[in-house]
């Protein structure tokens, strides 16, 4: 029987709608092939709902997004919309959509194609075959933590998490690794902070539930040092907001290109689904976008949205395979590039062999 899912599709700013009719492109080809039907309905975010409501979060598209099973977003902002007060600019249309979809966890993997390690500031040797998964904590931590004060003389904010909100964490980071290596490595400041000390003892609690799953723990400093000394270590990073914010943008150089990676924030509701980059004004409407970080982030979609790893699996293997042939978008193009491709043009190639 064929599968029918509603997918919200938010292109936003910038590059925006170029990378996400890419994605699009690909989960039509792949759907086709795997016998699932993916419906779309568009949305309006950031400087886009801006120019057309005067607002960038408008009501309908909350409404819309929690009628969907999953919804796979492009970019927001850029210098058209940099005036304009903080609660009508279109970065908070995002913040304001995240929250309204309760997206605690956010999945940020990195992985080094094993064509474009030269792309990476690290040496060949300590990147190739890089493959990990940081799973950070999104909506708690001391973003949030009341009380949060700014006087003239001294300011304070407050890290503070919960029992249920470092456990569903910590069930999403375990269920992630039984798919993958079953390693997990816990990232806190337990050695000072008492915070982190609850933190690891919740963890240690979870994983009494998957003795498959090995458990280590890691305090932060020496995790950003273990990172860039030998990212192979790790197959699941699991950490807080703050200390999440910092590894996984760390993370995501080990690749070399901002254009390749995708994230994911899920929850206990609808997953959204993006690349990590932003909307890139400078190069808007040229057609030169790399949009594999936003077919990836729509592979993820599949993976941990509607449960499609097949599907998914198509789609990482039609990315590996156009690298391997040496098609590249400008920003990848000085790493052994046989061909130079344009956006819509890597999107027809990934379309093609993911359909197979
Ligand atoms: P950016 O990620 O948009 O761009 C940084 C650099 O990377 C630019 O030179 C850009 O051309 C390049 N780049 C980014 N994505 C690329 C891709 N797919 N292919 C090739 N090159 C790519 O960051 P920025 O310039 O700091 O921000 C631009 C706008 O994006 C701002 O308005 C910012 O607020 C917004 N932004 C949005 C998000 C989001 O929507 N999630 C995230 C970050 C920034």
């Amino acid at each position: 029987m064929t599968k029918s899912y509603k997918i919200g599709i938010i292109k936003g700013d910038g590059i925006g709608p170029e990378i996400v009719d890419e994605a699009i492109k690909v989960l039509d080809a792949v759907s086709v092939a795997q016998g699932c039907n993916l419906k779309y309905t568009e949305m309006l975010l950031g400087g886009a709902a801006i120019d057309e409501t005067g607002i960038p979060l408008p009501d309908e598209t909350i409404q819309g997004v929690n009628k969907c099973d999953a919804v796979l977003f492009g970019a927001i902002g850029g210098p058209k919309w940099d005036n304009l007060e903080r609660h009508l600019r279109p970065e908070t249309g995002l913040l304001g959509l995240r929250k309204a979809m309760g997206t605690f966890a956010n999945l940020r993997p990195a992985t080094v194609y094993d064509e474009l390690v030269n792309a990476s500031t690290l040496k060949p040797g300590v990147v190739e075959g890089v493959d990990l998964m940081v799973v950070r904590e999104l909506t708690g931590g001391i973003y949030f933590g009341q009380p949060r004060e700014l006087h003239e003389e001294k300011a304070f904010n407050t890290m503070i998490y919960t029992r249920e909100e470092v456990r569903r964490i910590a069930e999403v980071a375990f269920e992630i690794a039984m798919k993958r290596q079953k390693r997990i490595c816990s990232v806190d400041k337990a050695n000072v902070l008492e915070v982190s000390q609850f933190w690891r003892e919740t963890v240690e609690e979870v994983a009494k539930e998957y003795p498959e799953v090995e458990l280590t723990h890691m305090y932060v400093d020496n995790a950003a040092m273990q990172l860039i000394r030998e990212p192979k270590q790790f197959d699941v990073i699991l950490t807080g907001n703050i200390f999440g914010d910092i590894l996984s943008d760390a993370a995501s150089m080990l690749s070399g290109s901002i254009g390749l990676l995708p994230s994911a924030s899920t929850g206990r509701g609808v997953g959204l689904f993006e690349p990590i980059h932003g909307s890139a004004p400078d190069i808007a409407g040229q057609g030169i976008a790399n949009p594999l970080a936003t077919i990836s982030s729509a592979s993820m979609m599949l993976r941990h949205a509607l449960g499609e790893s097949k599907a998914a699996d198509k789609i990482d293997d039609a990315i590996k395979k156009a690298l391997k042939e040496g098609y590249r978008t400008g920003d990848i193009a000085d790493y052994d590039a046989k061909e130079v491709v344009t956006c819509s043009e890597m999107g027809d190639i990934i379309a093609e062999y993911a359909s197979k």
